[in-house]
């Protein structure tokens, strides 16, 4: 396993931390026994197969209670017959397929998984996964200690090309006000502790499909929202539940899972409906309460639409005592930006930023080692909104000049910042008003010369390195050569 190291203020001295501590942990032995749930709908029946096989064999037999597989009435004829051929010929006896008669989607899926599993704990993993070693003591040793604490993985990346694994830098869970997960960088708190970076993380959410729980406080909790449909949303409305009904959200650092990141989702929902917004609506009404408008400013679209009942989630809510919105932000997510009316006292709207300036790390041309050209603005580098693109290098440039700061960002001609869009990310990198609070702002330096956004977890890679346009778009890391580049004096 490798981590990742970064230019960054403290990963320098973490890392080699984190990376013999982890290994030098141990383990008690009376950790309780997991239960691990896999839903799947229409997976290759490899990559359903690589999950299983690595949870088999990187797990203690005596803490893996059971696998459960749930098809969520998948169409294709291997996840059938020959699946069942294969549990029965190869795999131990720990093996459940529940079969769906009709297709329920993700939340409902890991819900049925959950009410045939009878191990002391839940885990929830994606079809197409691997778990590494030693992933599953961490998340079962916190939960010991603490029944009400919910924990992740780190998720590393296997690419959907080549199906490679490679390490990801840990990051810790967030969201934007339209309501889509993000990552976000860690802050120094959470690394200072005498446990240093092996420490549960703190997290305000989680991505979602890799999750451990104990059962009863899964059961407890109020499971999932059932009225939420196939994908999307169900991450968040946990997440919130987990915190400001009493649990605790952490990432675990010292266990790692890889997970193949696609670049679009093969499958849709059953009529083409937008489940994402169904689900992140039913969410809004449940938890968010007064900053719900935050995301109706967003999408004013969706202020008159139906969203299905919620009374019972409404009632869950009430019954379990749930703190508020505002709670949850005051104390769990602090960083997040507020504007309009619930606008944070004494706090400029999107503009965090002091009569301080964030200190410069480094500053040079931003070269790809593979072209041997440089990073620059297509157009003017003021104009704001302007793609970025690779041009030959110009060494006495300061148009090509970018500093690299101590908030994370990539400023070109000391102008404007290097952004990425949280809410289309299929849109490429732009210059923009450098806004000072992190997310699509927030760019750090890998493994393999890698240039990672922190908000959306892809890396800078250049579309077509033999054309002559230049044009760069973000891609899931591989450590591939379009995704090289160096911050040079
Ligand atoms: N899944 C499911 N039913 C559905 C959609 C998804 O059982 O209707 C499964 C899917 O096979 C995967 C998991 O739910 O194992 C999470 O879905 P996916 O990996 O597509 O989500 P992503 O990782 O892209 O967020
Ligand atoms: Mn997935």
């Amino acid at each position: 396993m490798v981590i990742v190291v970064f230019l960054s203020r403290y990963n320098a001295l973490t890392v080699t931390s984190l990376f013999c501590r982890c290994k030098d942990k141990s383990y008690r032995t009376d950790l309780p026994v997991a239960s691990v749930i896999i839903c799947f709908y229409n997976e290759a029946l490899s990559a359903l197969l690589r999950t299983v096989h690595s949870v088999l064999d990187r797990t203690p037999a005596r803490l893996l209670h059971e696998i459960i597989l749930v098809d969520d009435d998948s169409d294709f004829d291997d996840l059938k017959g020959e699946l069942d051929e294969y549990i029965q010929k190869y795999l131990t006896g720990k093996i459940k397929v529940i079969r769906n008669t009709k297709r329920e989607g993700l939340i409902r899926g890991r819900m049925i998984g959950a009410a045939h599993a009878t191990g002391e704990v839940l885990v929830f993993l994606d079809s197409h996964c691997e778990v590494n070693v030693l992933w599953l003591q961490p998340l079962l040793a916190a939960i010991r200690e603490d029944r009400h604490t919910v924990v992740c993985p780190v998720i590393d990346i296997i690419s959907a090309d080549t199906l490679a694994y490679s390490a990801s830098p840990v990051v810790r869970g967030g969201f934007n006000w339209g309501l889509h997960f993000r990552w976000d960088l860690v802050p120094l708190s959470e690394l200072e502790g005498p446990e240093g970076a092996t420490a549960p993380i703190k997290s305000p959410t989680m991505a979602g499909g890799l999750f451990a729980m104990n059962r009863n406080y899964f059961n407890e909790l109020g499971q999932y929202d059932s009225g939420m449909d196939i994908w999307g949303g169900e991450n968040l409305e946990i997440s919130f539940r987990i915190w400001m009904c009493g649990g605790k959200l952490f990432i675990i650092p010292c266990s790692r899972v890889g997970h193949i990141f696609r670049k679009r989702r093969p499958y849709g929902s059953p009529e083409g409906q937008d489940t994402m917004t169904h689900n992140s609506l039913r969410l809004a009404h449940v938890w968010l309460d007064e900053y719900k408008e935050q995301y109706f400013s967003l999408r004013p679209d969706l202020r008159t639409r139906s969203y299905g009942n919620i009374s019972e989630r409404v009632e869950l809510r009430k019954k379990l005592d749930c703190k508020s919105f505002k709670w949850y932000l005051d104390n769990i997510y602090p960083e997040m930006q507020v504007s309009g009316p619930n606008a944070k006292p004494q706090q400029p709207i999107f503009i965090n930023r002091g009569p301080k300036r964030p200190k410069v790390l480094q500053r040079g041309r931003l070269y790809h080692l593979q072209t041997n050209k440089c990073l620059a603005a297509q157009g003017r580098p003021s104009q704001k909104g302007g793609l970025v693109v690779l041009k030959a290098c110009d060494y006495g440039d300061p148009d090509q000049i970018w500093i690299y700061n101590e908030e994370h960002e990539l400023i070109l001609n000391n102008l404007l910042c290097l952004d990425m869009s949280e809410t289309r990310s299929s849109d490429p990198p732009r210059l923009m008003k450098c806004h000072g609070s992190g997310g699509s702002q927030q760019w750090t330096f890998g493994r393999n010369n890698r240039l990672y956004q922190v908000s959306v977890g892809q890396c800078l890679s250049v579309v077509d390195p033999l054309s002559p346009r230049g044009s760069v778009a973000m891609a899931i890391c591989d450590g591939s050569s379009p995704q090289q580049w160096r911050l040079e004096d």
